[in-house]
């Protein structure tokens, strides 16, 4: 009798006969070796606590995406699903399906032994599932022949967990290349971004040997679910939606397909990011990846989480990446570890844009500081130009040393007087206490506080009557209409938003890398759309968040 192997490709479907002998270990199934060249970017990771649950997933997911990871060791009774597998994939022979029943052991649910995992995934195999996970700790477990069972009736991938680290990835990667896998997936957790570094080095040295799955987990290890590809990882894994992840870090497909656009990485992707702690909730992923697709740009811009300077210029360095954004808390700490700085920099004592030169030096610039001119420049002549600041931070710093370039007249106000008082000094404009500000008119009021900011109460740091200007920037642009904004409004004040600074200071850091004009309309539409604020941005999706801690 001759067994068969069905395998589903998008137009046909191929009967072959199924090699009987022991195969070696570098020679790939014939499930595998088709696979490797259709498999898409993106494996979308389900989970469910019942059968018809996770179906229901399978099937949705299935609109969007080719390659389905089913965690059957979700289910309290993995089995029971199989029967409805089979009539899926039976209708959906364009979809490949990888079946992971992982021990608990090894940091699943499944609580079953070796034998009753191989024995489950067996008859997975059966139902439809091109590709079969196990762990290392498992293949280590079963005999050889066992091994080769699964591999008959489909792609083995061989899979490797740290949840506590990433070391000795290479030693890991030739233990788990001494079984016959298709795939070896090597997963560990980032505790620094240098580590991301480790996972890319590993996958351009060995994904050419065999197809090879990397990730680190975890918050420092976002980059390494987007870069991976470039690298030469098979894929990368994403969840269906928000709040359904099943490894920490992970994003949706829909962020990492729209945002970041891992259809087009390649190996030339030039790769941008922006650092700082928190970044969960930074748009600025939206706005320059938008920028970068408008002028058609092989470029990538990620978020780095890390408060931690050296690690992330060791990142920049090895990665290597082009230019960054900084964010808090590292604008001024990063000054003292760079080549050089513009002038405007030095004096404000912080920078959020650096760029890495063809000879590895590393500059920085203030970009705040267009962030803060540009949209004035739009609506007033800032020569002689009225203006009060309240703050003394670094975006208000950005203003008032700008502002003052500009030979604008301008006043501090601050909460901490000294510290208002020190930086009115150093930039040759006013100090004012808010007792006095009521003998004052302005062209223009800048608000360079936290306070009204999403998360916090809406408060306002000025009172209706101290609004006695013509326009008021508010440089909160999360939410859109602050409590000062509302007041601003009321009183008949013209509003210039929050958005618009940020869209500036963005434009302004894409000419510096690239050497090109700003699509500052369409950056400013993405960060619109991503707010909530305009219903579609020129692509159609919906608005999208990074992952946090967890996004996790
Ligand atoms: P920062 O360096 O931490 O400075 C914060 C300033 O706000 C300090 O002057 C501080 O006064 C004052 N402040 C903080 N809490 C206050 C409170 N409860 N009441 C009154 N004053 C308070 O921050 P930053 O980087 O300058 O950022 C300031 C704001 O600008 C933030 O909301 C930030 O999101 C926003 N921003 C927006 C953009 C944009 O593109 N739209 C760009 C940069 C910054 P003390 O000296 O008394 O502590």
């Amino acid at each position: 009798m001759r067994f068969a192997l069905e395998l589903h490709l998008p137009l046909c479907t191929i009967k072959m006969p199924v090699r009987r002998k022991l195969m070696k270990s570098d020679t790939p199934s014939y499930a595998a070796r088709f696979l490797r060249h259709r498999l898409p970017r993106i494996c979308v990771a389900l989970f469910a606590s019942n059968p018809s649950e996770l179906m229901e997933k399978v099937e949705a997911a299935a609109n969007e995406n080719s390659l389905l990871e089913l965690r059957l060791d979700y289910l309290p009774k993995p089995a029971l699903v199989l029967p409805k597998l089979k009539e899926f994939a039976g209708f959906h022979r364009d979809i490949i399906l990888v079946a992971t029943c992982r021990r608990a052991v090894n940091g699943g649910k499944f609580r079953g032994t070796v034998a009753s995992q191989s024995e489950l995934l067996l008859k997975a195999a059966a139902a439809g599932c091109q590709l079969v996970d196990i762990e290392l700790e498992t293949a280590k477990a079963l005999k050889a022949q066992e091994i080769e069972k699964l591999r008959q009736q489909a792609g083995l991938m061989i899979s490797f967990h740290d949840f506590r680290g990433t070391k000795k990835l290479e030693e890991t990667w030739e233990e788990m290349h001494q079984f016959p896998a298709d795939y070896i997936k090597i997963v560990s957790t980032a505790k620094s971004l240098s580590d991301n570094v480790k996972m890319m080095r590993l996958l351009e040295h060995r994904s050419d040997a065999v197809s090879t799955v990397g990730v680190c987990m975890g918050e420092r290890g976002i980059i390494s679910r987007i870069l991976n590809v470039r690298s030469g990882s098979a894929f990368t894994f994403a969840s269906a939606e928000s709040g359904a992840e099943t490894a920490p870090g992970q994003m949706t497909a829909r962020v990492l397909r729209d945002v970041f656009r891992i259809d087009a990485i390649d190996a030339a992707t030039k790769v941008y990011g922006v650092a700082g702690d928190p970044i969960g909730h930074s748009l600025s992923p939206e706005m320059m990846n938008t920028a970068f697709r408008r002028e058609n740009i092989n470029a990538v811009y990620v978020p780095l989480q890390t408060s931690d300077v050296d690690d992330l210029l060791k990142c920049v360095r090895e990665m290597p990446m082009q230019g960054l954004s900084i964010t808090m808390p590292l604008k001024q700490e990063i000054i003292k570890h760079l080549d050089k700085t513009d002038a405007l920099s030095a004096k404000i004592g912080a920078c959020n844009t650096l760029i890495r030169s063809h000879d590895g030096k590393l500059y920085g610039f203030n970009t705040d500081v267009a962030g803060v001119v540009r949209p004035l420049e739009q609506r007033l002549i800032l020569s002689g130009a009225k203006i009060l600041v309240v703050g003394a931070g670094g975006a208000a710093r950005a203003a008032v040393f700008g502002l003052r370039e500009r030979n604008a007249e301008v006043w501090v106000m601050n909460r901490t007087a000294e510290t208002g008082q020190k930086l009115a000094r150093q930039a040759h404009a006013h100090y004012v206490s808010h007792a006095h500000l009521k003998k004052l008119d302005f062209d223009v009021i800048i608000h360079a506080t936290p306070v009204g900011m999403e998360g916090s109460r809406p408060q306002s740091p000025l009172e209706e009557s101290d609004l006695r200007t013509r326009y008021l920037f508010e440089m909160v642009y999360n939410p859109a209409e602050t409590k000062l904004v509302k007041m601003a409004r009321a009183k008949g004040v013209q509003v210039i938003p929050g958005t618009e600074m940020f869209v500036h200071q963005g434009a302004r850091q894409f000419e510096i890398w690239t050497g090109k004009p700003a699509p500052v309309e369409d950056m400013h539409r993405a960060v619109l759309f991503a707010l909530g604020i305009v219903p579609q941005a020129f692509s159609v999706r919906e608005p999208t968040t990074l992952p946090q801690a967890k996004r996790g």
